[in-house]
């Protein structure tokens, strides 16, 4: 039986990695949510849970846990950030972590700290401190196994191979929601417009993310820290199907491709499954690709001048240091606008380049940097923008 701390389990990722668990030799005896604790009842029935965090301790929401208090007497809760690291600390089993933004980076330490291996859907963390996570992943002995469909098919397309038989790692981008629309046409888009993904169903901001191309952006610096691949051996490309999920080029100029229909079920059942593909799901959970009526796969080179964010993601990762937390937390507190109906769609950009510029010497400033310095920036970044 293997044990699991499934972190953001009331997300899109987090009610996957429930469904491929269901029935399964799995024993989940700590979980947390943001807010949403209404969704919970059968979760901590059906699982047994003993331990679940909330990260709000808003009266409404403390009113909802000790409703399913008086139903789980025995049920131990926990809030905001301290209940958040109980979670993954004083439970056992490797950490599933689901949680969208920055607030997924302290988990992923204290489950690296406990020495348990982490299953990461939380791009963010990379991308903020991929550099400290990879060090304290080496010294405590523990795996860090992508769950984000890209960077986990490009994980299986890379094992067993040398990392130099691999000229470059080429990812795919759907486009998102706006990949038809020119620059003058974002103009006036809604949040309903933002969040209508033509291929994948996910949160919110994720969704923002791939409409702004942030999210490929963001994808980008996740695969120069799992794969510890230079900027220029990391390509991204335009292929509006999603069947694709990544490519390898070998030196011999072939290339490896990883294809299914697109599913978080595929990548997220790899990486919890102990990275055995022989062990997955059964198969008629995902669709079998038909080529028949498939007929035909595009690609369209990615277009800088259309989406400047992948742009402006590559320089701030080239700049590494704490530029990328800048690109992450200002998009964060955009996104947030945006969703808030407080800014229009193209102010996103505006917001993170302003603020990528206003902190371009942060590396001069700061050249050595903890994960503290790394929370610290993140807010600072964020209160400017929200004021
Ligand atoms: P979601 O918004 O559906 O769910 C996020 C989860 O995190 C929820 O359980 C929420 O309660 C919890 N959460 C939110 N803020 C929190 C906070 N401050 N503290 C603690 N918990 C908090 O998001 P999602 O789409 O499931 O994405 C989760 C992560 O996985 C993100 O980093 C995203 O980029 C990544 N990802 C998602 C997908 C996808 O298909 N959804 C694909 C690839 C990568
Ligand atoms: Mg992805």
């Amino acid at each position: 039986m293997k044990e699991l701390i499934i972190l953001g389990v009331t997300g899109s990722i987090g009610r996957q990695v429930l469904e491929t668990i269901k029935g399964k030799d799995f024993r989940v005896r700590s979980i947390s949510c943001g807010k949403r604790v209404e969704l919970l009842d059968d979760v901590i029935r059906d699982y047994n849970i003993e331990y679940l965090s909330v990260s709000d301790d808003s009266l409404d929401t403390v009113n909802k846990v000790n409703k399913l208090k008086e139903k789980y007497p025995n049920l131990i809760v926990g809030y905001n950030q301290e209940g958040l690291i109980k979670a993954v600390t004083d439970y056992p089993g490797d950490v599933v972590n689901a949680i969208t933004g920055i607030a997924g980076l302290i988990p992923t330490v204290k489950a690296i700290e406990s020495k348990k291996n982490v299953m990461l859907a939380n791009k963010e963390t990379l991308v903020v401190a991929g550099n400290i996570i990879f060090e304290m992943a080496k010294n405590n002995n523990v795996r860090i196994v992508p769950i984000d469909s890209e960077h986990n098919a490009l994980y299986r397309l890379m094992n067993n191979v040398k990392e130099k038989e691999i000229s470059k790692l080429i990812i795919t981008a759907s486009g998102g929601a706006f990949r038809e629309k020119t620059r003058e046409e974002l103009f006036d888009v809604t949040i309903d417009d933002a969040l209508a993904h033509p291929n994948w169903s996910m949160g919110a901001k994720i969704t923002v993310d791939c409409a702004t191309m942030v999210n490929k952006g963001l994808e980008v610096i996740e695969a120069h820290h799992l794969f510890n691949f230079d900027y220029d051996r990391i390509e991204t490309v335009i292929h509006p199907e999603s069947i694709i999920h990544s490519m390898v080029e070998y030196n011999d100029n072939s290339v490896g491709a990883l294809m299914y229909n697109p599913s978080m079920l595929i990548p997220i059942q790899y990486a919890i499954y102990e990275n055995n593909v022989e062990c997955a799901i059964d198969s008629t959970s995902v669709k079998k690709i038909s080529f028949k009526d498939l007929k035909q796969i595009t690609f369209r080179e990615m277009d800088e001048v259309r989406f400047p964010m992948i742009k402006l993601a590559y320089e701030v990762g080239k700049a590494g240091g704490l530029l990328p937390t800048v690109f992450n937390a200002s998009n964060e507190a955009a996104v947030s606008l945006f969703l808030n109906k407080k800014i229009k769609f193209l102010q996103i950009e505006e917001i993170i380049k302003k603020a990528c510029y206003e902190y371009r010497d942060i590396n001069k400033v700061k050249p050595n940097y903890t994960i503290e310095d790394i929370i610290n920036l993140d807010k600072e970044v964020k209160a400017n923008i929200l004021l």
